[in-house]
This record gives structure tokens, sequence and C-alpha cells, in this order.
């Protein structure tokens, strides 16, 4: 008796809202759940866990594009209160953080230590396990995904026990949970590797596609004072990059903020990247004019300036009648130049409006189960802005699935956190562990509890085998 009204008065405490819709930046995929909960504490979320039948979905930042946080009818847990730096070791350059702690607040942390996050994303907006859910990459030189900076995580299981894992403990969970979409358990704590700070200075080269990959060999890849290195490759033409690098410097800084200013007003940008997409003319001009110009000032910032960026500057008005969104597809190094001109075509589709193509690199991922890089790869990333309604969807849809292809016929990969188009012999193609994954999620959640639209969509487990005596 005492027990469940303590509890009802312990969920009350800990905010839990009835029937919510849970969206993401796309606003392209909104999801009644049951509730939400935000814990502040790893007892909390065993106690939920333990006290609730339902199944349950995960979110952090909300970021990812298809529904990755939710599925209609779970019971939500928001983990964005639970944002704390647990342990932080100055000389050791090891951090211990709760998982709903998001870039820019453990970057707050650790910037007066002169420490720096070792890899994350281009933006500081994402939470610790969203990022460790997807094994996200950023433009660090000589990196690739997340996993490599990680020591060891904490987790919920789907009964509320606890485990431990690294790489050299609980190590199936470990390369399971790592890029697990959050179908395994509940990471509640992650211990990170970090560097040190430093000065930045911007370089920028224009290059032809063709040249790129052996610019890239030669000058970067193995360059120990580049940091960040991205090329952006033009459209409406996909045939040129602006190679970026930003390389360790001495110089004067340009900038003396340490990091980005947190609130910032970005009516400019929202304002460019809507020019610039809304026209051929507007991205050319971008390629022959803007760029030029803009890339011929010398920049040097802190690192930690570099990795503060906040996605406010890429939001527009608003979302309603036309949205920008993310895809992704990874290459084997070799195949780059072969596989742009497989998908120009599609790339110039009117109603798949490319914005930018990233060209990132990735060193090879040999643990994780669900590695987007089990081999070395050149990444592309494609923002484009596309209308919201069901026609430009069900396109949308299709050129996705036709860029997938282009993507494994060259033996490469696509990424899971953004629009769930790809149908199960793709997603199988490109992840051939997901069978021992989904092994191991049969025996850490057999309810299969853990769960939102990515696994609602793959996730098949076996049938059990009878028993015979
Ligand atoms: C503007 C923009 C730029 C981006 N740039 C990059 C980039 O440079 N590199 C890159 O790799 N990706 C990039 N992404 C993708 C982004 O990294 C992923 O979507 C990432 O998951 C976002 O983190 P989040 O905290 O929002 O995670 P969410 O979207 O909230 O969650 C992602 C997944 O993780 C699960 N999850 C969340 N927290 C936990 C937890 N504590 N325990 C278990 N599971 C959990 C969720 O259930 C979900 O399946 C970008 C996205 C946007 C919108």
């Amino acid at each position: 008796m005492f027990r469940s009204i303590a509890f009802v008065i312990f969920l009350l405490a800990s905010f839990v809202h009835a029937k919510v819709v849970v969206n993401d930046i796309t606003q392209l995929n909104p999801i009644e759940v049951t509730s939400v909960f935000q814990p502040t504490s790893v007892e909390q979320i065993q106690e939920f866990i333990k006290n609730n039948k339902g199944k349950i979905s995960i979110g952090g930042g909300r970021y990812s594009m298809g529904g990755q946080t939710a599925l209609e009818g779970t019971l939500h847990i928001d983990m964005r209160r639970m944002n704390k730096v647990v342990r932080l070791d100055v000389k050791k350059k090891q951090v211990t953080v709760e998982a709903g702690i998001r870039w820019r607040q453990l970057q707050e942390i650790i910037d007066p230590h002169e420490l720096s996050i070792k890899i994350m994303q281009t933006y500081s907006n994402f939470t610790v396990g969203g990022s460790l859910s997807v094994n996200v990459h950023g433009r660090y030189v000589g990196q690739g995904p997340i996993i490599r900076s990680v020591d060891s995580i904490k987790l919920v299981m789907a009964d509320g026990h606890i485990e431990e894992a690294s790489p050299s403990q609980n190590s199936e969970l470990f390369y399971g949970a790592i890029g697990g979409y959050g179908g395994l358990g509940v990471i509640v704590e992650a211990t990170l590797q970090l560097v040190d700070n430093g000065k930045v200075e911007r370089t920028a080269r224009s290059i032809s596609l063709k040249k790129y990959s052996d610019y890239f060999f030669k000058s970067i890849r193995n360059n120990s004072n580049a940091v960040f290195h991205n090329g952006d490759l033009y459209p409406p033409d996909f045939k040129d990059v602006m190679a970026v690098t930003w390389v360790k410097s001495k110089k004067a800084l340009t900038d003396q903020a340490r990091l980005i200013p947190a609130n910032d007003s970005y009516s400019f940008q929202p304002f460019a990247i809507k020019m610039i997409s809304s026209s051929k003319t507007g991205k050319k001009l971008r390629q022959s004019v803007i760029d030029p110009i803009s890339y011929k000032k010398t920049v040097v910032v802190w690192r930690n300036h570099e990795a503060s960026y906040d996605v406010a500057e890429l939001e527009p008005k608003s979302r309603s009648e036309t949205t920008y969104v993310l895809q992704e597809y990874f290459v084997p190094v070799g195949k780059l130049v072969e596989f742009v001109d497989s998908v120009r075509p599609l790339l110039k589709t009117s109603i798949f409006n490319v914005v930018n193509v990233s060209i990132r690199h990735a060193l090879p991922d040999t643990g994780s189960l669900l590695a987007w890089a089990p081999k070395e790869v050149f990444s592309l990333v494609i923002y484009y802005r596309q209308k919201t309604d069901k026609k430009t969807r069900k396109a949308i849809a299709k050129i996705t699935q036709d860029l997938i292809s282009a993507a494994l016929e060259v033996g490469g990969s696509y990424y899971l956190p953004y629009q769930i188009h790809a149908t199960s012999e793709q997603f199988h193609q490109a992840y051939p562990k997901a069978k021992e994954f989904f092994a191991l999620k049969q025996k850490w959640d057999p309810l299969n509890r853990l769960t939102n639209s990515l696994w609602d969509r793959y996730y098949k487990p076996e049938p059990i085998a009878p028993t015979t005596e």
C-alpha cells in the first residue's frame, strides 16, 4: 500500500506528462506517446522500468529524423534532465557524464580546464546518450565513429537492473548498445576520453571531385596538425569541392570567444540558406562568389569554439510547407567518384533540393554490431530541402531507396538516424550483423520492451526453437 502511494508521488514528482506528441527537428514525424517521463537519477529510471509494464521509447535531443525516439503508445523516457558531470579527471583527460547531457553543457565544464571532446558531431546540441546510440561521427581527422573515444558505459536494462560495459568487460553489450538506437538498454552514464583544447586555423582549397581523394590521402589523412576536415561538394553540378581543413596554430586568435556565444541570434544564416537553395543561380553564386570571398578571410579560433555550433543557425522560420532534412551515405574510400557519378542524376532531381553535400572521412569500426564503417570510408552528408506534402514524401522515399541501392552497389552503407525509407533487404545488406544484434536484443530484452519506429520497422526476433528433452 505505502509502496504504491510512494510510487504515485514519485511519478508526479518526476514530471510524467500524459499523452504527448514527440516529434523531431524536421517536424515530419509526430508520434503520440502514452506519457513522458523525465528522470533525474539512475534509480528513478530503474523504478520506472520495474513498476511499469508497457513498451518504452527513449529520447535525447530528438534530432534524429525518422521517429527513432518514439513509437505510438509507448512510455517515453526523456533523458534531458540527466545532464550532470559525474566525474572529471583532468590529468587523465577523462570524463564520466550522465547520458542526457548535451555536448554544449559538457564543453562549458571542460573548457576552463583546456580540454576538448575527442569526437562529436559538427553541432553541439546533441545529447551524449543519443550520440552514442547512433554512434555518431564528426569532422575529426584520423578518427571516425564516436565509439573510438568511449571507455565505458552504464545501462539500465529492460528489466530495470544495471549493467556496465566496456571493450574489455561485457564487450558484447558495449559493441551492441553503441549504435544500437536504444534497443538494448537505457544508457545512463558514459565515460569518455578527452583531448587538449588548442588554437586552430582554417585553410581552404578549391579542387575537383576527381582530385579530392588523392589530395586527402596525400595532405590530410596522416597530417598530425590537421584537426577538422570536410569537403563541401557543390550543387548544382556536384563536380567541385571546397576542401576545408582546420590546422593547429600558434597565431593570434581572430575571435577571442572560448565558445560560440549561447543563444546567439541567427536570422541571417537561415535567410542565406533559403536564398542559396531557391535557385540554380543561388547555388552557383555561393560556389563562385560567396565562398571564395569568405574563405579568403583568416580565421583562428579555439578548437572548442569550432566545435560549439548551434543548430539554431540552420532553423527556418517555418517548417510547415517545406523542411530541411539530412541523409548520409558511406562508401569505401576508393569508390567516391564512382558513387557520385552514379547518383548525380538523383541529386539533381528538383523535388530533392540539395543545398549541400559534406564529404567526411572515417577510419574503420570493426567492433560495433551496427557499424556504418566496417571499412575505411568517405561519407557524404546530404542536406536538402523538401516539401512536406504526401506526394513529395513518397517521391523522396523512392529517391532515398535509389540512393541506398547505389551506395550498396559500391560496397557502402547508409546512416540510420534519418528518415526510415530503406527496405528490410537494404537494411540487412547495409548492416550485415543486424541478426547478431537482434539475438543480443532477444537475450537482454526478451519482451521487446525497448522500441521505437526504427526497431518497429526492422526488428524481427528469430523464433525460439522448442527445447527437446
Ligand atoms: C543539424 C544536424 C546535424 C547533424 N550532424 C551530424 C554529424 O555531424 N554527425 C553525425 O554523426 N550525425 C549528425 N546528425 C545526426 C545526429 O547526430 C543524430 O540524430 C543523434 O542521434 C542526435 O542526438 P540526439 O541526442 O538528438 O539523439 P535522439 O535523436 O534523441 O536519439 C537518437 C537515438 O538514440 C536513442 N537514445 C537517445 N538517448 C538514449 C539513451 N540515453 N540510451 C539509449 N538510447 C538512447 C533514441 O531512442 C534514438 O533511437 C545531425 C543531425 C542534425 C539535425
